[in-house]
């Protein structure tokens, strides 16, 4: 069995890492190749490869320091893009063998918050980058709505036991959020009570799941009449006509929020 603990870095990032033998690790979106380090040093681990999920900076600036200090021969997976130089292994959506933590990973082209966005599903562990957050999903730099909602709908389908592992620490100021878009959700309410006392102790609320995410996140739900309702009296609109226009106004209404 694969274990997997978070580095946390900058001010709410957690880098992944992935480990068989408590030996070799892998490293998700090592956007602080120092803190990658320090934890590598105090668990006795080296190096053995790279995942990155998409090219913002606080998810690839670390990279370039980690191969230097580790060895430039570490695989680094990714998808291919223009934006990452240092990706020695592309990959696109797919199987993808991965030798050293000896695990085939599915590879799910996922754009939307980028165009280049992929995620890692890796023994039931799915690395989603900043597509999908517990309580809310990635900002729509590059891609359209569609696509983040198909990004979206991809992810959901994988089964509910599905452990979400998010780039960000975000939970608690999604749930400020999710309260206000779907007052009457008693799942959501408990959640955001637990969220709270989390981060009150300096505690991390990953991973979520995806049975979970479909319980409490207003992104996912936007299907929801109740949801709607909030949206169109929110703006004020009359209705709209589908599940990703009601997506689009949620996306942008947090975006202001
Ligand atoms: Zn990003």
């Amino acid at each position: 069995m694969i274990s997997i603990k978070a580095i946390p870095a900058f001010q709410d990032n957690y880098i992944w890492c992935i480990t068989r033998d408590n030996k070799h690790a892998f490293v998700v979106d090592p956007g602080d190749a120092e803190a990658v380090t320090q934890h590598l040093v105090k668990h006795q681990m080296s190096l053995a490869g790279i995942l990155i999920t998409h090219h913002h900076a606080d998810h690839t600036g670390g990279i370039t320091e980690l191969l230097n200090t580790h060895g430039l021969d570490i695989p680094v997976y990714g998808p291919l893009s223009r934006h990452i130089p240092q990706i020695t292994q592309p990959v696109s959506e797919g199987e993808l063998f991965i030798k050293n933590i000896n695990s085939t990973a599915e590879v799910l082209s996922i754009p939307g918050h980028t165009l280049d966005h992929i995620a890692y599903l890796i023994e039931g562990h799915l690395f989603c980058g900043d597509t999908l957050f517990s309580g809310g999903c990635g900002r729509i730099f590059e891609g359209t709505p569609e696509q983040m909602t198909d990004s979206l709908s991809k992810i959901t389908k994988l089964s509910p036991e599905t452990m979400v592992y998010c780039a960000h620490e975000y939970t608690q100021s999604n749930m400020e959020f999710a309260v206000h878009v779907d007052p009457e959700n008693k799942e959501l309410a408990e959640y955001f009570n637990w969220v709270k006392q989390q981060r009150n102790q300096n505690q991390i609320t990953l991973p979520s799941t995806i049975k979970q995410e479909l319980k409490i996140n207003p992104f996912l739900r936007c299907d929801n009449p109740l949801i709607q309702q909030t949206i169109c009296r929110e703006y004020p609109l009359n209705k709209l006509e589908n599940k990703t226009q009601y997506f689009a106004q949620l996306r942008k209404w947090k975006d202001n929020f």
